[in-house]
């Protein structure tokens, strides 16, 4: 066939400068903060805010990704989105992003709003699970 009318479509949705567009298209990418872009553009720090961090956390993944060798094999669990306050309370980590690609997790706010680039939780994504229960 002449016209390739598809490739047509595919050469203008590469031309959309709007990030937050490009990223909105791929649904299944942007739960995963591993897909996010590195510099966080105005309009996607306002979709993010919008959602709100529940959306991005991905509490349904059998975390199978996050398997880790220390002196034994240890993974991120559905009870690290969740903490014993100090008043005994269990109250929820709002803020944990859980990567499906990479298995490690994130911080909602701190990727969003936070210039420290160096943090593990903005970066390459946190995955110590020895250490877990001293996170806020
Ligand atoms: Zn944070």
């Amino acid at each position: 066939m002449y016209g390739h009318p598809t490739a047509d479509i595919k050469l203008e949705m590469t031309n959309i400068s709007d990030l937050v567009s490009d990223i909105i298209f791929n649904k299944y990418k942007i739960r995963d903060p591993y897909y996010w872009p590195e510099k966080i553009s105005n309009s996607f720090r306002e979709y993010c805010t919008q959602k709100g961090p529940e959306f991005f956390q991905n509490k349904n993944d059998d975390f199978k990704q996050s398997a880790r060798l220390y002196d034994h094999k240890r993974l991120f669990t559905a009870s690290m989105f969740k903490r014993t306050l100090p008043n005994g309370e269990i109250g929820d980590r709002k803020w944990v992003m859980y990567s499906i690609k990479q298995g490690s997790i994130y911080c909602f706010m701190c990727k969003l709003f936070s210039s420290r680039l160096n943090s593990l939780f903005v970066s390459k994504g946190f995955d110590n699970w020895k250490k877990y229960e001293k996170l806020s």
